[in-house]
C-alpha cells in the first residue's frame, strides 16, 4: 500500500455511500469489484501535502468493460453519486486517484487493460484504459513488433490517462497528445461515443485521421470532466536502425538562456527530432542520491555543494538531453549538424542499435530509447523522511529570455521557503514547459505548509508576468483555471455550457480542472 503521511484524514471523516448506491455498483460490476472502507485508502493522494483536508474516496468501482462503465454512470446518477474515473491512478505529485468531492466513488479502470490493436503496416497502437507504459512497451518486445512507444519518466502509469492529461516523453512522439487520433467515450448517460473515423461503422481508419467529418470533438476529453475515455488510439514511430542520445553540459549557472537559444532553431528545423529536457544539478542529483549524500543543513544548499554535485557526478549547472533517430547515415548528418552548433567540450555522444537489449541502454538514456522504468521515483525521497512531492509546471515560449525569467520566479520562492531549486524545461519546437519539482517530507507538517503556501504564491507571480500552468494537482484545479481569465473568463465559461449540456447532474469529476457542475 502507498505510504500515508501521519497527519492525512482520519477515516471516520469519509461520508458512507448509501446501501442502494453501493448494491447498485456491485448489481453493475459484481461484488468483488467494489471497495469500501480500508480498501478505499490507496485511493488517497499519497503525497498529500493538505493535512485535514485531504480528500478519500468513500468507494472505489472497477468495472470490466464499456458496458460495466455505462452501468455505473447510471447507477451514479440514479442516485447522485459523484464519480472520479481514473485509469492507473498514478498521477503522483497532481493528487493521486483522489477525487475532489467528498462522498465520491473512483471509477478504477485498471480492468480494462486490453491492448486492441497493434499495426506496425500503420504505426499506431489502439489502448483501453488500464495498459500502462511497462505493459505496452514488454508487449511490442514480445511480439517482436516493428513500433517503438514514447514512455514518460515513471512507466507504471496509464497510456491512456498520461495523454488524457497531456503528459510527456522523450522521444520524437514525446508529446504525448499530438499523437492522440481516435478515440472512444462513454458520456454522463451512457452513450458511446467514438470520435473522428470511428464514428463511421465499419471504418478501418478509427486511428488513421484525426479529423473524420465536421467539428472534432476529441479536444474536450483531455483533461476534462465531459466523458469517461474507455479507448484511444495512439501513432508510434517505427523503431528506428539508429538512435544517438545527446547530452549537452553546461558549466555554467547562468548558461540556461545559452542553452535554450542554441537548441530551439535544431528543434524548429527538425534535426533535433525528440523533446529536449534541460535540467539543472539537483534535479539529476535527485534522480540517483538523496539530499543528505551531499548536505545536512537547513535551507537551500549553498552553492559550493551545487559545485561538488557537478564535479562528482561530471554534469554541468544546466543539462540538456535529446535523440536523434532513423537510419544511420541520417542519424549522422544530424549530428554533424548539432557538433558544428554545440561547443564540442560540453557535448557527450551515445549511440544505439534501435533493436539493442534494454539491459544494454544507460539507464539514464532508457526514456530517450521509449524503455520504460520506475527508478525515477526516487527522487520522491531526495528530503528525507515520508518520500513525497508535487510539480509545478508553467508554459513556456521557448526563448532563452522566457526560460530565465520563469526560472527567476520559481527559484526565488522555492528557496525562500527554504527548498532546494530543482528546474526542468522540456522543449518542443514551439513551446517549452518549465516545470519545478518538489520533493517534501510528507510526515513534516511545517514542510506540508510550505508547499501548500508555495504553489499558489508561484501561481500568482507567473500569472502577474503573463504564464500560466497547463497541468495542476486537484488542490489548486480552480485557482490555475482563474488564471485563464481572458473576456470574463469566456472558456470556462463555454466549457461550463457544454458540461451543464453533457452531464446536467454533474456526476463526472466535478472541479477537474475547475470546471463544476451547476449543480454543486
Ligand atoms: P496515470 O495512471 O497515468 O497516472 P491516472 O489514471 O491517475 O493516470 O489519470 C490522471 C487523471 O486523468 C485522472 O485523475 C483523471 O482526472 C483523468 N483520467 C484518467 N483516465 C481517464 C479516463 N479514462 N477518462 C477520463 N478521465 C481520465
Amino acid at each position: 500500500m502507498a505510504h500515508l503521511p501521519a497527519h492525512a484524514h482520519p477515516r471516520s471523516a469519509v461520508p458512507e455511500l448509501t446501501r442502494a448506491a453501493l448494491d447498485g455498483f456491485a448489481e453493475a460490476v459484481g461484488a468483488d469489484h467494489v471497495l469500501v472502507g480500508a480498501a478505499c485508502d490507496e485511493y488517497a493522494d499519497p503525497y498529500s501535502f493538505l493535512g485535514p483536508e485531504t480528500v478519500r474516496p468513500s468507494a472505489v468501482v472497477l468495472p470490466g468493460s464499456v458496458v460495466d462503465v455505462q452501468a455505473v454512470v447510471r447507477v451514479a446518477a440514479r442516485h447522485g453519486v459523484p464519480l472520479w474515473p481514473v485509469s492507473r491512478g498514478k498521477n503522483l505529485g497532481y493528487g493521486g486517484a483522489a477525487p475532489r468531492v467528498p462522498g465520491s466513488a473512483v471509477v478504477d479502470l485498471r480492468r480494462m487493460d486490453r491492448i486492441v490493436e497493434v499495426n506496425d503496416e500503420l504505426g499506431y497502437v489502439v489502448v483501453e484504459p488500464g495498459v500502462t507504459f511497462l505493459a505496452l512497451a514488454g508487449h511490442l518486445r514480445d511480439i517482436g513488433s516493428a513500433l517503438m512507444p514514447s514512455v514518460p519518466e515513471i512507466g507504471w502509469g496509464s497510456v491512456l490517462g498520461n495523454t488524457l492529461e497531456r503528459g510527456i516523453g522523450y522521444t520524437a512522439h514525446g508529446d504525448h497528445s499530438a499523437f492522440q487520433c481516435g478515440m472512444e467515450v462513454v458520456l454522463a448517460d451512457g452513450t458511446v461515443v467514438r470520435t473522428g473515423m470511428g464514428a463511421k461503422t465499419g471504418s478501418e481508419a478509427f486511428a488513421l485521421f484525426k479529423g473524420g467529418y465536421g467539428p472534432s470533438i476529441d479536444g474536450l476529453f483531455f483533461q476534462s470532466n465531459l466523458g469517461i475515455v474507455t479507448r484511444l488510439g495512439i501513432w508510434l514511430m517505427p523503431r528506428p536502425e539508429s538512435i544517438a542520445v545527446c547530452m549537452v553540459t553546461a558549466p555554467e549557472e547562468d548558461a540556461l538562456a545559452g542553452l535554450v537559444e542554441a537548441i530551439r532553431p535544431l528543434l524548429l528545423d527538425g534535426t533535433v527530432q525528440s523533446t529536449v529536457v534541460v535540467a539543472n544539478a539537483v534535479t539529476i542529483a535527485s534522480m540517483v542520491s538523496v539530499r543528505s549524500d551531499w548536505y545536512d543543513g537547513d535551507g537551500p544548499m549553498p552553492d559550493q555543494v551545487i559545485d561538488a554535485i557537478t564535479d562528482r557526478l561530471h554534469i554541468g549547472r544546466w543539462n540538456a538531453k535529446f535523440a536523434l533517430y532513423g537510419p544511420a547515415p541520417l542519424v549522422e548528418a544530424r549530428l554533424e549538424v548539432i557538433r558544428a552548433a554545440i561547443p564540442e567540450a560540453e557535448l557527450t555522444v551515445t549511440t544505439y542499435a534501435g533493436d539493442v537489449n534494454p539491459a544494454d541502454v544507460h539507464p539514464a538514456d532508457q526514456v530517450q530509447l521509449g524503455i520504460p522504468s520506475t527508478d525515477l521515483i526516487r527522487m520522491a525521497a531526495w528530503s528525507g523522511g515520508a518520500p513525497a512531492h508535487t510539480d509545478f509546471s508553467l508554459v513556456c515560449p521557448p526563448t532563452g529570455h522566457d526560460a530565465v525569467r520563469q526560472m527567476r520566479i520559481i527559484r526565488d520562492r522555492v528557496e525562500a521557503r527554504g527548498f532546494d531549486y530543482s528546474g526542468v524545461f522540456i522543449m518542443n519546437p514551439r513551446h517549452a514547459i518549465s516545470l519545478a519539482p518538489i520533493p517534501f517530507d510528507g510526515n513534516d507538517p511545517d514542510r506540508c505548509r510550505q508547499v501548500a503556501g508555495l504553489v499558489p504564491e508561484l501561481i500568482a507571480a507567473a500569472s502577474a508576468a503573463g504564464y500560466a500552468s497547463y497541468r495542476s494537482h486537484t488542490a489548486f484545479m480552480d485557482l490555475v483555471a482563474d488564471q485563464y481569465d481572458a473576456n470574463d473568463s469566456a472558456l470556462r465559461r463555454t466549457v461550463e455550457r457544454i458540461k451543464e449540456a453533457l452531464d446536467p447532474q454533474g456526476i463526472l469529476a466535478a472541479g477537474k480542472q475547475g470546471i463544476w457542475p451547476r449543480t454543486s
